[in-house]
């Protein structure tokens, strides 16, 4: 893919599913890549499996609901490779399904605190450093959840919509200072994230929400590897005219 060779990315998440597959992928087109996740141990595979393929990458520890933590992250690939040219702000939890008014306040404010807040920090603190050095590329995780309401996920659906809001912000605000923003909305993937919710959840609502998550007119799930891609093309110089915008990566869902 066009640009991406010699340049560094940080992958927020790079852990596991979306990102760890999107991390990848930017050391496959020949980036320098961060990977920063809140869990050492799986940031740290990734960075083993990266290293095994030949390429360049480095852990770092984050928490990207705190601003702190997240100015550090910028400040490792600062240090690891001189530069800071593309982000992937991807970091996201769900943390149960329940009807709004069943929603628990700590559930809502932790969810709201990583999958909306963790994006702001992130943004924050890489476009000082990119528009400073002449410009970049970042790309916000959303879901097909910010796009369409889906019951159920009220708490995740309100975090995702405001991804592509401040996405769409973001990019008019520095759409002159060389850095494009940009989002992917993924469909249901094959990945971690409902093992993680907290909770007991109750299994039969669970199963139910899952089944309608995955009516998709392609009638699959999507691998990581398939966000990766696109993550890839709006980092790439093949998008140098493309910014603001949230691309549904669904198999369809959107069209529907
Ligand atoms: P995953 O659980 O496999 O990976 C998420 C990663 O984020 C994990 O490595 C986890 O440790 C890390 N993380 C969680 N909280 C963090 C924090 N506070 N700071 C730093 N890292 C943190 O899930 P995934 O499916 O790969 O999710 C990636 C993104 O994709 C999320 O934003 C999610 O909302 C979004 N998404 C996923 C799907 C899907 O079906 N899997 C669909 C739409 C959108």
């Amino acid at each position: 893919m066009n640009g991406l060779d010699g340049k560094t990315a940080v992958v927020t998440g790079g852990g596991s599913g979306i990102g760890r597959a999107s991390a990848k992928r930017f050391a496959d087109e020949g980036a320098n890549v961060v990977v920063a996740d809140i869990d050492a141990e799986t940031g740290r595979e990734t960075v083993d499996l990266i290293e095994d393929a030949g390429s360049n990458a480095t852990f770092v520890d984050v928490d990207v609901s705190d601003l702190e933590s997240v100015e550090r992250m910028v400040d490792v690939a600062l240090d690891a490779y001189g530069s800071l040219d593309f982000a992937h702000n991807n970091a996201g939890i769900l943390t149960g399904f329940a009807d709004v008014a069943d929603i628990d306040a700590d559930d809502w404010d932790a969810l709201l605190e990583v999958n909306l807040k963790g994006i702001w920090t992130c943004l924050k603190a890489e476009l000082a450093v990119m528009a400073e050095r002449g410009g970049g590329a970042i790309v916000n995780t959303a879901s097909e959840s910010g796009l369409v309401g889906m019951g159920g996920l009220a708490s995740y659906s309100a975090s995702k919509h405001g991804v592509v809001g401040l996405t769409k912000t973001v990019a008019l605000e520095y759409a002159t200072r060389g850095v494009r923003v940009n989002a992917i909305a993924p469909g249901p993937t094959n990945t971690n994230i409902q093992s993680r919710m907290s909770g007991d959840g109750d299994p039969s609502s669970m199963e139910f929400d899952t089944s309608a998550m995955i009516d998709v007119p392609m009638d699959r799930i999507a691998e990581p590897e398939e966000m990766a891609g696109a993550v890839a093309f709006l980092c790439s110089d093949d998008a140098s005219y493309i910014t603001g915008h949230t691309l549904p990566v669904d198999g369809g869902q959107a069209a529907d």
